[in-house]
């Protein structure tokens, strides 16, 4: 199993029109059809009641097991591959080092966002532990078991981050304690620090409070959207899911108060239709509020209600990715920058040299997230190729070389300093 697989999906330069951005107007997903009664909520996986055996890889030809957290979880392939529970190897790199744990149930998630492969209305094709999900399959594996490898290395794991990962679903708060309990019961969150990815739907402020009092590090939540109306388009009403904006945004507050500064933040995809102007005065909200984005490039996930439309053009998604870093790690602020009709970066408020020394760095076209243990600008959540195929990399899992930086600097149209 190699992360490095053949795409028929689109990840260019410019848009289908040929636009160097994804436009509003382009980025309307499909409705979402009627699911049939008979695949309703796991019904398929519930009738078969199949007892699972171990670990499960996602797997077309036979019954999917009845898998439920929190006795499993589902992690990422990246994930799999470092905690050597599958076999393989990752296009230039060697392991991540975070260790997502997605909660899982038969029924799957309640909701039905617009990009996402876990989506509720796939449940018409496919079981909810075969689904892909950010590019890639994710095994289900016993709680215990990944536990117990880490218990097991100890000081020698390569993961830097533990991270729980909700879904929208009624047992989603409940079982999230439970895998904290579990995981800190054994690893001291000191040495392996725990993230929580939220679900805010579900989600009261005692939630947030409790998971705070329990040892989690960091809080985020994926407000993925970067204005309201896309929010509303792509997880809200339009598409029949049960998120609100100001739902998102009250547990995100509410998480600004208990985790405290620097330790929240916001998931943000790239590319849905906003402007740049639009992300990056929400990058700089978070920044004013002491918290951070993570980004993520869009990518049309196979089998989603967006899968027909273009990837994020590389142009729109570095200067998003150059000029946040510049918000979050080194004090540019968004009015310092400028912006043209369309609302694109034209100028990213800081003077040649030293916008030259950040490009050259390569720190901002690494994947953002929870920080590690090499840098504070350097993610310990890499997500290996889970915004882009390894042939036209979107976020680098690692650092960029000279030629990674040549073609940064193409795409970006700043030419090398001489
Ligand atoms: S809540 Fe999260 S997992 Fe569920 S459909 Fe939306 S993005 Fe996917």
């Amino acid at each position: 199993m190699s992360c490095h697989r053949p795409e028929a999906s689109t990840s260019a330069t410019r848009s289908a029109d040929g636009a160097d951005h994804n436009a509003f107007s382009l980025m309307q997903p499909r409705a979402p059809a009627a699911t049939p009664k008979e695949a309703r909520n796991g019904a398929r996986v519930k009738i078969h009641n199949v007892a699972p055996q171990g670990v499960y890889l996602p797997n077309y030809n036979v019954l999917t097991p009845s898998m439920r957290s929190p006795e499993y979880v589902q992690m990422s392939t990246a994930a799999a591959l470092t905690l050597g529970i599958m076999s393989g190897k990752m296009h230039r790199c060697e392991c991540t080092r975070c260790l997502n744990l997605l909660l899982t149930y038969p029924e799957g998630c309640r909701a039905n966002c617009a990009y996402c492969g876990l989506a509720r209305h796939r449940e018409a094709e496919r079981d909810y532990a075969d689904r892909n999900f950010i590019r890639v399959d994710w095994p289900a594996v016993p709680l215990a078991q990944a536990i117990d490898i880490v218990a097991r290395d100890g000081a020698k794991s390569p993961f830097h981050r533990m991270c729980i990962s909700m879904i929208t679903h009624p047992r989603s708060d409940e079982d999230t304690v439970t895998v904290l309990r579990q995981w800190t019961d054994r690893i001291d969150p000191a040495t392996i620090p725990v993230s929580i990815l939220s679900n805010p739907t579900t989600m009261r402020r005692e939630d947030v409070a409790r998971l705070h009092d329990l040892g989690a590090d960091i809080f985020t939540v994926a407000l993925d959207a970067a204005t309201p109306e896309i929010f509303e388009r792509t997880r809200g009403k339009g598409v029949q899911s049960p998120h609100s904006w100001s739902k998102y945004w009250e547990i995100l507050m509410d998480a600004r108060e208990i985790f405290g500064a620097g330790k929240f933040g916001a998931h943000i995809i790239v590319g849905m239709g906003e402007s740049e102007h639009d992300v990056l005065t929400l990058v700089q909200r978070l920044v004013d509020l002491g918290g951070h984005s993570h980004m993520f490039c869009f990518f049309p996930e196979k089998g989603s209600l967006m899968d027909h439309l273009p990837a994020t053009p590389r142009d729109q998604w570095r200067r998003v990715q150059l000029a946040r870093y510049l918000i979050d790690y080194r004090g540019v602020r968004v009015e310092h920058m400028k912006f043209d009709g369309e609302g694109r970066v034209v100028d990213f408020g800081l003077p040649r040299a030293e916008l030259d020394a950040v490009v050259d760095a390569g720190t901002a076209f690494r994947t953002s997230g929870c920080p590690g243990k090499f840098a504070e600008d350097v993610s310990a959540c890499d997500r290996p190729y889970g915004d882009s195929p390894p042939s036209n990399i979107a976020s680098y899992p690692f650092a960029p070389n000279g030629n990674d930086l040549r073609r940064i600097r193409k795409q970006l149209r700043i030419v090398e300093a001489k």
